[in-house]
């Protein structure tokens, strides 16, 4: 069986985004068919600007969303990156095989660093390694795949090339994982700006639909969604990327294809009209089990216990290896 790790950062309310392009899929598919490893990387959500007690709380919470989106403990593994401390062991190596220009050509470092100077002035040195950490968290645990959406590829190939790098220079390691990422909504665009990605961390409220969002909120959300000019509902990602990712989204829910989708509409009104409906639909057993789980909050932390133990056992061997290879003295 494969090997699949994946995660998501404590560091906002999850998304639709990270619904449908990265946890439907953990739940649907890879728990089912592989090795699989869910984490929530609390590490990474130190990255920038925060409030320990939000993390904290956003920490559970993504959790909670994991075990409410179907994630089953008694096929996978779901745990808290910190509660593992391979991770950051790992990290350090890997910082002394990476180099800092592959980590000034990070997409997301370009993307994230000028909104941490506007917010606050400075870019924690962490913002930048950050790719290293998650570097570490794949290979830690010979990872073969990586279940992400689209803006996390660039992040996972430079796991593949430090893997690469590490066992040609000190000996077989580790395995070189491959980014998987699903065939609609990889990148599910904001509602109020389809030129940006749809992120938890982002400002734009209007333009996000959270997981945890009301039936009405998410209907107010998808209908005031701003749409291309034109009125024929065509699919074109790049002409009218307003209209297209509706049409993902849709597509993504019912299950289908955006560009036959698309036939089926002759007003953008009708098509936002089963968007919403189709994302509410999605939305509501997840919400339902949301509201169990919360109820029970020492299941969670009894998953998260035997997760994190579990994490460990697997990961341990690889990073003492890790150590012995690149020339530390055995304790
Ligand atoms: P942040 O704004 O803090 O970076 P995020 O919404 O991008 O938050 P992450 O924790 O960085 O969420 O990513 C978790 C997973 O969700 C990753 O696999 C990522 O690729 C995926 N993902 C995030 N946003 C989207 C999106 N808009 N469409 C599809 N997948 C997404
Ligand atoms: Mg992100």
């Amino acid at each position: 069986r494969a090997r699949v790790f994946s995660g998501v950062k404590p560091t906002g309310n999850l998304t639709l985004g990270n619904y449908l392009g990265a946890l439907r899929r953990w739940a649907e598919v890879d728990q089912h068919r592989a090795d699989a490893l869910f984490c929530v990387v609390d590490l990474h959500a130190l990255t920038v600007d925060h409030d320990p007690g939000r993390v904290r709380r956003l920490s559970r919470q993504a959790a909670t969303l994991l075990l409410a989106a179907g994630l089953d403990p008694e096929l996978c593994t779901v745990f808290v990156q910190s509660h593992v401390d391979e991770h950051a062991r790992l990290s350090y190596l890997l910082e002394c095989v990476a180099t800092d220009g592959e980590m000034r050509r990070m997409i997301q470092y370009k993307e994230k660093a000028p909104r941490e100077r506007a917010r606050g002035g400075s870019v924690r040195l962490s913002l930048l390694t950050y790719p290293v950490l998650m570097a570490a968290d794949i290979l830690a645990y010979g990872t073969d795949e990586v279940p992400v959406g689209e803006d996390q590829t660039q992040h996972v190939e430079l796991s593949r090339d430090v893997a690469v790098r590490f066992n040609q220079r000190y000996g077989h390691t580790f395995v070189v994982p491959r980014a998987t990422a699903p065939a609609v909504a990889a990148r599910v665009m904001n509602l109020q700006d389809p030129a940006s990605k749809m992120g938890k961390s982002d400002d734009s409220g209007p333009g996000i639909v959270y997981l945890l969002d009301e039936p009405e909120v998410v209907r107010k959300k998808v209908m005031r969604a701003v749409t291309d000019s034109g009125q024929d509902v065509v699919y074109d990602r790049e002409g009218r990327p307003g209209i297209a990712n509706l049409l993902e989204i849709l597509a993504a829910c019912e299950g289908g294809d955006p560009e036959e989708l698309s036939r089926g509409y002759d007003s953008y009104g009708a098509l936002k009209k089963d968007t919403a409906e189709a994302v509410v639909e999605v939305l509501r057993p997840l919400q339902a089990r949301h509201r169990e789980l919360c109820a029970d909050p020492s299941y969670v932390d009894g998953v998260l216990r035997e997760g994190a133990r579990r994490a460990r056992e697997m990961a341990r061997p690889r990073v003492d290896a890790a150590y012995r290879a690149i020339g530390l003295l055995p304790a």
